[in-house]
């Protein structure tokens, strides 16, 4: 069987949560009994977004391949619990390199390289990887930007090439556009839809189902109107009224019967009804008042939420499953520095530093665990958050402060954390690090083991440094234990601290296989130990569910 293809294109403005659509409609479908993938095509030029500044594009989402990609293939596989793989992310930047090394190598020769059809063509081959490599029957794309920018426009070509190629009952088009509020007559406007509708009819695409994003509810003359302007179905028309709750989002396309429409025009039928009761489940206990568990975030790119958006995510996956409600505080590390927000480190029940790189800000993360470690309050070190635990650890073992990690001070005299061996001699930056899923050994007695409850686990990384072995004694005959660590021994894979309610580094990234329904462990035994140090009742967490 040919697989069926939804596009998601976006119009108007960008940041209106295309990919949180293109996730929740993933839910719907799988909720449904489909097996389904979704592929982000980013049109800008750099090959992935890992030489990217979380300033520029929020986070960096890894794969189990070891894939650098988009943030919202975090979205992708947290909705509908996928694990996805390197095709699902594609760029401009991929697709010309390997057109322009396919030229060079003489593929091509006598003949003239073009956008269409060379280009196009490239990128409907990567399209079609993702059926092949996933086995996944309903394949979701989101198209990045908004149309119109000049970058996307090989890819909408390619689109609409594909839906000449494999016919209107194998794909649709969902365009997800804005509809702006304007407080002088307070009301709803669908000008900028019926413009950009336009602008991809000028592509040769008309959408089959239109997304109507807003902040305020969209009534039915709305819908009316939208539905004749742009020729569309009324039904096919969803207003998507912006929720403060996002796993209700599958629910409320649920309700417009979004998944009826798409299953009638791509001649589908479900192989069983969908079953809701745990993503109700989910949603209701969202919302049910619950006792506040504060935990400091320590990070120096802060002011952009975007930029740790897994592990936000994966504390409040921890803080759902114990019944308690994360009260989140962004703490710039370089404010620590300055010695400014001692206090909100001193009003908090734990402390996560999540990953980095580069040496602004390091002090300020190296003074929140000494903070946590000398007042016995829980602490979760990821990555970077791990090596600045050590380093810390380090300071006081040794009782110096020429204790670094040769990333931030190459000629530190206690290289605590170094260049891992096979990094050595590596300058190029893209795609170069130690990435995706490796095995971790965990030692029993644990505090990790205990979590995990299981003695092998695997886990995503993102790094060039390590824990040097050189140290690996003194600091575990001074309570330093290494309760992770690769099947050969070798490399430290997370390090806890002796004699403290919970303080406990990973030099992996558990934040990208946290799920809604299923919270990382490690992130439920952090918060668990918040939950214990705020003195709040929590409960045991419900069984693991079925992704
Ligand atoms: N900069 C550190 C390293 O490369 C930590 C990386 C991270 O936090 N992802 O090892």
């Amino acid at each position: 069987m040919t697989a069926k293809y939804i596009f998601f294109t976006g119009g108007v403005v960008s940041s209106v949560g295309k990919g949180v659509t293109a996730a929740a409609v993933g839910r719907l479908l799988k909720q449904r009994g489909f097996k389904v993938a979704v592929q982000k095509l980013d049109p800008y030029i750099n090959v992935d977004p890992g030489t990217m500044s979380p300033y520029q594009h929020g986070e960096v989402f890894v794969l189990d391949d070891g894939a650098e990609t988009d943030l919202d293939l975090g979205h992708y596989e947290r909705f509908i619990d996928i694990r996805l793989n390197k095709v699902c992310n594609i760029t401009t930047g991929q697709v010309y390199a390997e057109v322009i090394s396919a030229e060079r190598r003489g593929d091509f020769l006598g003949g003239t390289i073009q956008v269409i059809p060379h280009i196009t063509n490239e990128i409907k081959r990567r399209i079609g990887l993702v059926a092949k490599t996933t086995g996944a029957e309903i394949i979701l794309v989101e198209v990045g930007g908004t149309v119109g920018d000049i970058e996307s426009l090989p890819f909408i070509e390619a689109l609409r090439q594909l839906r000449s190629d494999l016919g209107r009952e194998n794909t649709v088009f969902v365009h997800v556009t804005w509809l702006p509020f304007i407080n002088a007559t307070e009301e709803l406007k669908t000008k900028p839809t019926q413009h950009s509708v336009r602008e991809l009819r000028s592509y040769g695409i008309s959408p089959d189902v239109i997304v109507a994003r807003s902040d305020y509810p969209v009534d039915e003359s709305l819908r009316e109107k939208i539905a004749q302007f742009c020729d569309v179905e009324k039904r096919a028309v969803i207003p998507m009224v912006t929720e403060p709750i996002l796993y209700e989002i599958p629910l409320l396309l649920e309700k417009a019967h979004v998944a009826d429409y798409l299953m009638e025009r791509l001649k589908l039928t479900e192989p069983h009804a969908p079953n809701w009761t745990a993503w109700e489940t989910l949603v209701k206990e969202t919302r049910a008042k619950k006792p506040k568990v504060s935990i400091a975030l320590v990070g120096k790119y802060v002011e952009l939420h975007d930029a740790y958006i897994s592990v936000r995510e994966s504390l409040k996956h921890a803080a759902l499953a114990l019944g308690v409600e994360l009260d989140l505080k962004w703490v710039h590390s370089a404010d620590l520095e300055k010695g400014r927000c001692m206090d909100v480190l001193e009003g908090v029940n734990g402390i996560v530093v999540p990953g980095g790189f580069g040496s602004r800000g390091i002090e300020g993360k190296i003074l929140a665990a000494h903070f946590a470690r000398t007042h016995q309050t829980p602490y979760l070190g990821l990555c970077l958050g791990m090596q600045m635990m050590v380093i810390e650890f380090g300071r006081f073992v040794l009782g110096t402060d020429n204790v670094n990690s040769s990333e931030f001070d190459r000629s530190t005299a206690n290289p605590v954390i170094d260049l891992m061996p096979d990094q050595q001699g590596i300058t190029a930056k893209g795609g170069t690090m130690r990435l995706g899923l490796y095995p971790c050994q965990l030692q029993p007695g644990s505090i990790a083991r205990d979590a995990y409850g299981t003695d092998v686990v695997e886990e995503r990384h993102r790094h060039r440094f390590e824990f040097n072995n050189n140290y690996r004694q003194l600091f575990n005959e001074h309570g330093m234990v290494f309760s992770g660590l690769s099947p050969d021994g070798r490399l430290v894979e997370i390090a806890e601290i002796k004699d403290h309610p919970f303080m406990l580094g990973t030099q992996f990234h558990p934040e990208f296989l946290s799920r809604p329904t299923r919270p990382h462990p490690i992130f439920v035994a952090f918060m668990r130990a918040a939950c214990i140090k705020a003195g709040v009742k929590y409960n045991d967490p419900p069984e693991v569910l079925e992704p």
